[in-house]
């Protein structure tokens, strides 16, 4: 059950905490500060923006979205208006971008979002844009020798999930998964595992969530969404 519990995002007692206050577990702890020194060897300060994410903390991002109480980007981060689409191609922008409550690689502490800050000055907030790390972006040369390094398959165990478009999520190419770990998560959750929490029915701890407020938009097509917008197709797993 524990392992179920992790791949939906409704527990954190498997986690440690990174320097500058990332939950992460704690095999890819010790990777990813691996992976830091690899990289300041290289010249650059690799630093993670984010990390562990629980179920509660994607739902109320997700709700956010659909509410409009919170902005709904493209890929270079301008904010789409609402306007006059029907419901299922606002739900298809958002799912875009932000994975479905229980469905995120964040919540298994595996994933992180990582940039550079010795390519920028100290105030610099990354904010996570494709032209950030695309090339003459600030973080065009910390991506491309990641990128060789995931490629030779030197990456302390680390991949990117999201490297191509494969029409489900958009490329990520801030986002890194260790993969010994994250391998043990892959998968697990079921439509017949999400659709009780998106509706508001108790988790096997006996915890409620709120509803989902988009339930009615996926609630018919879950196992077509997951598969479009879960599963990697076409990565090298
Ligand atoms: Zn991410």
């Amino acid at each position: 059950m524990k392992r179920s519990l992790i791949a939906l995002g409704l527990s954190n007692t498997h986690l440690v905490s990174l320097s500058g206050g990332l939950c992460v577990d704690p095999d890819t702890a010790a990777a990813f500060e691996a992976l830091i020194h690899r990289a300041a060897d290289a010249g650059f300060d690799l630093r993670g923006l984010s990390a562990f994410r629980n179920y509660d903390r994607q739902n109320q991002i997700m709700n956010g979205k659909w509410l409009g109480d919170r902005p709904v980007t493209d890929a270079e981060g301008g904010v789409l208006e609402r306007g006059s689409q029907p419901d299922i191609a606002w739900r298809d922008a958002i799912l875009r971008f932000s994975a479905l409550p229980g469905t995120s690689r964040h919540h298994w502490g595996t994933d992180l979002d990582v940039w550079d800050a010795a390519a920028v000055s100290e105030d610099y907030v990354p904010s996570l844009s494709p032209s950030e790390y695309e090339v003459c972006g600030p973080f065009a040369d910390m991506t491309h020798w990641l990128d060789e390094r995931i490629a030779a398959d030197d990456a302390e165990g680390f991949f990117k999930p999201y490297s191509a478009d494969y029409g489900g999520v958009a490329p990520e190419a801030w986002h890194i998964s260790y993969r010994p770990v994250a391998a043990l998560y892959e998968g697990l959750a079921t439509p017949a595992m999400l659709l009780p929490l998106w509706q508001g029915k108790p988790d096997a701890m006996g915890v409620s969530h709120h509803p989902l407020a988009m339930l009615s938009v996926v609630e018919s097509q879950a196992e077509a969404l997951l598969e479009r917008f879960v599963t990697i197709t076409g990565s090298l797993q």
